[in-house]
């Protein structure tokens, strides 16, 4: 027999655009039901976000240990025995972060008065859809659907994922680190990853079809990164094409189709981009307007046909959890009759590389023409606490660029080990519309790395202390 339910709400996906929305509308008291055919917290803390970070957490301690068990050890500290890397363990430890993370999305799901119902959703109409469960059919007729299933890897067609091609979802499971590993793609995930196996003891080689890597940012940003990537034996090709793969490895040709060759791997790890998930779930049944691959929203996001509404990956870049979250509460709000829109001054991004990578706002070449601007950049290693956790090693800064007139920041990035935590305060301040004399007149906490936050926007006035 199919059971009928008739809730005020319907959300599909359970990642973090879906659970938040759920989460937010059960709080509001609007009665609501969760479709998710995976695990709760969706590829965010399933097989992205969070299980990338534990693995690259676990993968910086280990390479601290065999430096530590080298001749020359590491700030006075040696290992007598090289140590011992058990990476099923290692990958057992990440599972049990998401497990508990899974697991704690279910019961803030409960708390909320949220109805999970677990099976793949195919709708017939656009607020009608089916689930097949453990249990039987469900079927959901809704007042208002939201839209969040999220993403998937983009394939290349001459590299079909499968043995030894992999996407980043195999990479986070690895039975065991492979001799070497080449990345194809050069990108978010190709970097993080990469990077982590490097310090694992695997040969990386990334393979990179524009002429730099993470070409979403300048030069000037990834320059500590690549930098980084030499001196730790990873091959970087930019400007080149995969071809295919042999016995050996994976086939490319190198920037200008100068020549050919093979990259040994025992594993191909593809990271050319992800794309959103519109099928199979009956999209095509609810008449909604596109724009290019995705769903198309307005700035409610709500979507071509009337209280059907879509968020987080699905609707577009930038590709990212926390955006997805912020849109699900919005729309969740909007239901319940408040006034929202989404219309954030910026959204930050972290590249959990080494170093990693913040960045919110607008870079110096992107400064709008006809309007003067001002830069100002503060070395890390001019930072006490950035010397003592190393922050600065490989060339890593603070800059801020803001509007001439005004002083108004228009961005801030910054590049330096565990430089990811300053992403809040970036955010906030971009928010906030602050001007260059608000960070220079908030005594910052020494000795912390947020201390080169407040000198860049000194040097952008012309009075940097300490340099
Ligand atoms: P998803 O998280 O993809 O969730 C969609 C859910 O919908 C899935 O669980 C899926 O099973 C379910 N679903 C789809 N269709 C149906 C259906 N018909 N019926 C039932 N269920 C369905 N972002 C960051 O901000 N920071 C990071 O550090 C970061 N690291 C990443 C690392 C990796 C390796 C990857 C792959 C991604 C990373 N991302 C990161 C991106 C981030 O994971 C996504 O932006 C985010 O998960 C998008 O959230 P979402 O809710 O839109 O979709
Ligand atoms: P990406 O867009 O970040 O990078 C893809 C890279 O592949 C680009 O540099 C592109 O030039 C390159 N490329 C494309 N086709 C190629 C080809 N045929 N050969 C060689 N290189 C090629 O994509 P991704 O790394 O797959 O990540 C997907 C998305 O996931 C990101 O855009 C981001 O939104 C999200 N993500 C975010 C984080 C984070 O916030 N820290 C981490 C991982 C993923």
């Amino acid at each position: 027999m199919t059971e009928t339910l008739r809730p005020k709400v319907l959300v599909v996906g359970g990642g973090p655009g879906g659970y938040v929305a759920a989460i937010r509308a059960g709080q509001l008291g609007l009665d609501t039901v969760l479709v998710e055919s995976g695990r709760l917290g969706g590829t965010c803390l399933t097989r992205g976000c969070i299980p990338s970070k534990a693995l690259i957490h676990a993968a910086g301690l280990y390479e601290e240990a065999v430096l530590a068990a080298g001749e020359a050890g590491r700030f006075g500290i040696h290992l007598m025995q090289t140590p011992e890397l058990r990476f099923d363990e290692t990958i057992g430890w990440k599972d049990g972060i998401v497990d508990r993370l899974s697991g704690g999305v279910g019961g803030l799901l409960r708390k909320a008065k949220v109805k999970t119902v677990n099976g793949w959703a195919r709708f017939s109409d656009a607020k009608t859809c089916m689930v097949d469960t453990a249990d039987g059919l469900v079927m959901i007729r809704a007042e208002h659907v939201i839209l969040a299933t999220g993403s998937t890897a983009v394939a290349l067609p001459f590299l079909p994922f499968g043995d030894r091609v992999i996407s980043s979802t195999e990479a986070l499971s690895l039975a065991e680190v492979p001799k070497t590993l080449a990345v194809v793609g050069g990108g978010y995930i190709g970097l993080e990853l990469g990077i982590a196996y490097a310090k694992l003891g695997c040969k990386v080689t990334i393979v990179e079809a524009q002429d730099r890597i993470l070409p979403l940012y300048d030069a000037a940003l990834t320059a500590p990164v690549l930098r980084w990537l030499e001196k730790h034996g990873v091959t970087v090709h930019l400007g080149a094409r995969a071809l295919g793969q042999d016995a050996e490895g994976l086939l490319i040709e190198t920037a200008g189709g100068q020549s050919r060759l093979t990259i040994p791997a025992d594993r191909i790890l593809v990271t050319v981009g992800r794309k959103p998930l519109t099928e199979g779930w009956g999209l095509e049944q609810m008449a909604l307007a596109m724009d290019g691959r995705f769903v198309k929203i307005d700035d409610r996001c709500a979507t071509s046909t009337t209280h059907v509404w879509a968020i987080g990956d699905l609707v577009g870049e930038p590709m990212l959890a926390h955006k997805a979250s912020a849109q699900g509460e919005m729309v969740a709000e909007i239901i319940a009759g408040h006034r929202r829109r989404f219309d954030p001054v910026a959204i930050a991004a972290v590249c959990f590389t080494e170093p990693e990578i913040v960045s919110v706002g607008l870079t110096p070449d992107q400064a709008p023409e006809g309007i003067d601007t001002v830069v100002g950049q503060f070395p890390f290693q001019a930072n006490g606490r950035a010397l003592s956790m190393q922050a600065g090693d490989d060339g890593g800064f603070v800059r801020v660029l803001a509007r001439k007139s005004d002083h108004r920041i228009l961005g801030i990035q910054a590049v330096g080990r565990h430089c990811s935590e300053l992403a809040g305060e970036f955010a906030t301040l971009m928010e906030m519309g602050a001007v260059l004399e608000d960070v220079a007149g908030t005594i910052h906490v020494h000795p912390t790395l947020g201390e080169a936050i407040h000198e860049s926007a000194l040097k952008a006035l012309g009075h940097a202390i300490h340099i």
